[in-house]
């Protein structure tokens, strides 16, 4: 029964009911940490064997180039092609880059700031302004506060963000770009149709400095055997002659290990060209031992395609306790709702409006620790107070049917607060 249906008195009751359940659990002391999406300590095992140094071999990469040496600014050829199998472009279209696609992304929108993206430098341009696609990854908002760009909601559904909206921000040529993640997306799970790819590949903007922030961080990362596609960006780009708006990115962090993985950027001729010119004077190369070591040890898609198995059969396991708890504790009484994913890092789940930093402040002094009410948008203000980030992969699956049915306690007993006034 919807809560909002329940008399006064029912409600009290049920407030009391359920407090005695939170005081109990409260009473445990428990430490539980759902707050960042990191793989689980068994995820990180799956990978041990890239560790080996025979993986290593002579050190040579396939074309010759002792990899502890200077030298290859874009990646040993092994590497770039194993990204552009993933990604689907040609290796000539890739860089790779260090253990960390934010970083690319960070210095791209720097670089942008500093030396434009084909225009006069965003800095020099006061008033610029990003789409933000919400719920979101806060880690790219951060980034885009940090350079002053002020940064716009668009509000998301299961299909993708509000193109319409976006169609219509973007004819203001102070806006420079969309930041979003089209697969699998942080937090909500969703993967972009295909009509929301193609209407962005169709984006007319003002703006000719435009750039699609494309950040593919989950493109091989199912969880469940159905998945979903994601049409290629740059496939479709191409018939709309767009491919110089976007920026794609991803990295093996959740592949194999985060924090000492690889990363890459895909790009048109035109923007690699303008990307390597300026590398040039940032770096010799980055770290091409790890780069062969992922080569040699994933060897292609259907390499990694068979390992992403393995962190599946440990994610899915977690994915399905989280959802059956909210589909036990919180179906049907109207107080909230939430996104059932095929794959990535999270799920988003909306509780009753106004109640999300309640919910998360509830679950903390009952130990259990969840991402920052607000942090899943821009400037940490969720208008409508009600989006929690879901990270369900970190605690083991006892630590997590535990905290999830804690979380649920306070999903509710925060509603009924809510509604008593
Ligand atoms: N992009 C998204 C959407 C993420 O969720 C994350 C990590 O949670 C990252 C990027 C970070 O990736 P990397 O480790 O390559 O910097």
């Amino acid at each position: 029964m919807e809560i909002q249906n329940l008399s006064n008195e029912q409600l009290h009751e049920r407030l009391a009911v359920l407090t005695e359940k939170y005081n109990s659990y409260k009473s445990l002391g428990l430490k539980l940490d759902m707050s960042r999406g990191k793989p689980g300590a068994d995820q990180l095992e799956l990978t041990n064997e890239m560790l080996d140094p025979a993986l290593l071999g002579d050190y040579k990469a396939s074309n010759g180039f002792d990899v502890r040496n200077y030298g290859i600014l874009d990646g040993i050829p092994e590497c770039k092609q194993l990204f552009a199998d993933i990604l689907g472009v040609k290796p000539e279209n890739t860089i790779v880059f260090g253990n960390a696609s934010l970083t690319i992304m960070y210095d791209y929108i720097s670089q942008c700031m500093v030396f434009g993206a084909g225009a006069e430098p965003w800095a020099a341009q006061s008033g610029i302004k990003f789409l933000c696609p919400v719920p979101g990854y806060d880690r790219h908002f951060a980034i885009l506060e940090q350079f002053g760009i002020e940064m716009i909601n668009i509000p998301t559904n299961a299909e993708g963000p509000d193109m319409d909206m976006i169609d219509e921000l973007i004819k203001d040529e102070k806006v420079k770009g969309v930041i979003c993640v089209p697969m699998y997306s942080n937090p909500s799970g969703n993967t972009y149709s295909d009509e929301t790819v193609r209407r962005f590949a169709a984006l007319k903007p003002a703006a000719k400095d435009f750039r699609v922030i494309w950040d593919n961080a989950y493109c091989v990362h199912h969880v469940n055997e159905t998945h979903d596609v994601l049409l290629n960006i740059f496939d479709i780009a191409k018939e709309y002659g767009s491919e110089d708006f976007f920026i794609e990115v991803t990295s093996t962090s959740k592949i194999t290990f985060p924090g000492a993985g690889v990363s890459v950027l895909a790009a048109s001729d035109k923007n690699i060209a303008d990307i390597k010119k300026r590398m040039t004077v940032q770096t010799i190369g980055y770290d091409k031992i790890n780069q062969l070591r992922h080569a040699n040890y994933l060897k292609n898609l259907a390499g990694v395609e068979a390992h992403m198995l393995k962190h599946a059969a440990i994610l899915k396991p977690k994915f399905d306790a989280v959802l059956e708890a909210f589909g036990k504790n919180l179906a049907g009484k109207g107080i909230a709702e939430w996104t059932v994913p095929n794959g990535g890092y999270f799920i988003s789940l909306d509780v009753y409006a106004g109640c999300a930093k309640k919910t998360v402040a509830l679950c903390k002094e009952a130990g259990v620790t969840l991402t920052g009410a607000g942090a899943t948008y821009p400037y940490g203000k969720d208008p409508e107070d009600k989006n929690i980030r879901i990270a369900p992969t970190f605690p083991s699956r006892d630590e997590l049917c535990k905290a999830v049915e804690i979380l649920c306690l306070c999903v509710e007993i925060a509603a009924i607060e809510k509604i008593l006034g």
